[in-house]
């Protein structure tokens, strides 16, 4: 009983978080990072900002994250971090050669004020930057924003820095896939592919966090976008942006600097969603949806009709991130499940707009608030049960002592594996998604019915 203290009882709060239901944004900008090939992200703060950031990507994706850091001591501290980064620069290059360094910033940093650029420019003037190599950078202040708000600002420093126009279209896509696991990058690169629509997907964490198992360590595995694909972003025909929080600042500055024009759309997450996606890319392209594509919603769609009676009306509490709570609970209320309560740790009216409208039909009254923790949702569950909880492993806590199933989704998962190998995005993701549902609550029944009706055929 962890947190049997919850009140049931809410009482304003403004200027208390419990339990955020967020975290830090150099994380997000550390995982961005990582999604270019040959790049080592690195952190310019102290030491323990650093570890912990890495320590969330190595629990969540069970692969070791790497990432340098300007080790910020006292000094550095009061007089500013500019000679550890420079020496930073030059030992990272000296030592681990990558093709690119991307610095963020930390809470520590920018309230020192240290100049990123100035420091970079400094570098280079002094030699540390061989030819060829790159140094980018971020800032990343964690008292503002949430791991997505660092992983948007670090995809828009990958247009800011890197993307060209030659004046030559070329016929490709740029997709940034949004903050999403590896596998939804995968899988959005193979939907891509299916469609035969030629794509930049930038960032690309896929075959860097969720590689095989080759008996050999390569700091810098094959996966990530390289920096020359980057750079020919400029000349696509387009850019799809998906999720509006994580990806449209790279989208539109991609716009702005090159004149590529822009849609941004929702994460593909369920029917409608990727639906979205898959006819932009069909429009776009000007090119047929192929038949395995359709079979594949197919066989979602046939889960759906199969399984209806057990996602009727189950009310449903979520937490996570604002781009994939959007989807999700789309999701959810297209199958005829509720969502009755959801809570990010992004702030956004657009987003509480955005969740009443998609739950305007939903026969129950939708509590949501953004920002939010998950305090909160403890307390709204309380108030009112649920039959199913949706959210990172930090909900285990609300699950055990409420005794409600809970199904894992978002970030960070640390005690589960299997989301950094199959995608919850696209018609197939979809399938994964209501397996997991399908699993929880129908395990739930098992554990609860009694013996007379313990029912081996469901
Ligand atoms: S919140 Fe700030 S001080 Fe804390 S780990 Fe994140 S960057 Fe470092």
């Amino acid at each position: 009983m962890l947190l049997r203290h919850t009140p049931k009882e809410i009482n304003p709060r403004k200027a208390l978080t419990i339990n955020p239901a967020k975290t830090c944004q150099p994380i997000g900008a550390m995982y961005a990072a990582l999604g270019i090939h040959s790049c080592l992200p690195h952190s310019h703060g102290s030491q323990g900002c650093c570890a912990y950031h890495r320590s969330t990507l190595t629990r969540h994706y069970k692969e070791p994250v790497m990432a340098a850091t300007s080790s910020f001591t006292e000094g550095a501290s009061v007089f500013g971090g500019q000679a550890n980064l420079v020496q930073a620069i030059d030992n990272i290059f000296t030592i681990y050669d990558p093709d690119v360094i991307a610095v963020h910033t930390t809470c520590l940093s920018e309230t020192i004020g240290d100049d990123i650029p100035q420091i970079a420019r400094k570098a280079e003037a002094d030699g540390k930057i061989p030819s060829g190599k790159f140094v980018i950078h971020v800032n990343t202040p964690s008292y503002v924003g949430t791991h997505v708000t660092g992983f948007a600002n670090m995809t828009k420093a990958m247009v800011d820095y890197f993307a060209k126009s030659t004046g030559t279209r070329a016929n490709r896509i740029n997709i940034i896939p949004g903050y999403v696991e590896p596998s939804d990058m995968e899988e959005i690169k193979r939907i891509a592919e299916m469609m035969g629509v030629p794509i930049v997907l930038f960032p690309d964490t896929s075959n860097v966090l969720n590689r095989p198992q080759t008996g050999k360590y390569e700091m810098f595995p094959k996966g990530g976008v390289t920096v020359e694909a980057l750079m020919s972003t400029g000349d696509s025909m387009a850019t799809i942006g998906l999720g509006r929080m994580a990806s449209s600042p790279a989208a539109r500055a991609l716009d702005t600097k090159c004149k590529v024009p822009c849609e941004i759309l929702d994460l593909p997450i369920g029917f409608k969603a990727t639906d979205r996606f898959v006819d932009t890319l069909r429009k776009t392209a000007a090119i047929n949806v192929p038949d395995a594509l359709n079979e594949e919603r197919g066989r979602l769609l046939d889960i759906v009709t199969d399984m209806h009676q057990y996602f009727y009306g189950r009310k449903v509490a979520l937490a996570g991130d604002a781009d994939q709570l959007i989807a999700l609970t789309e999701f959810l209320v297209s199958i005829d499940m509720w969502p009755v309560h959801i809570v990010t740790g992004t702030a956004g009216k657009d987003f509480e707009a955005r969740i009443r409208e998609i739950t305007r039909n939903v026969p129950h009254p939708v509590n949501v608030s953004a920002p939010a923790d998950m305090f909160l949702l403890h307390q709204w569950i309380k108030n009112e049960p649920v039959d199913l909880l949706i959210g990172n492993t930090y909900l285990k806590y609300i699950a055990r002592d409420e005794d409600i199933p809970l199904v894992r989704f978002g970030f960070p998962i640390l005690d589960r594996v299997g989301h950094s190998y199959f995608p919850t995005v696209g018609y197939r993701g979809g399938m994964r998604l209501l397996e997991k549902i399908l699993d929880a609550l129908m395990d739930r029944q098992d554990r609860d019915a009694p013996e007379e009706s313990f029912e081996l055929v469901m």
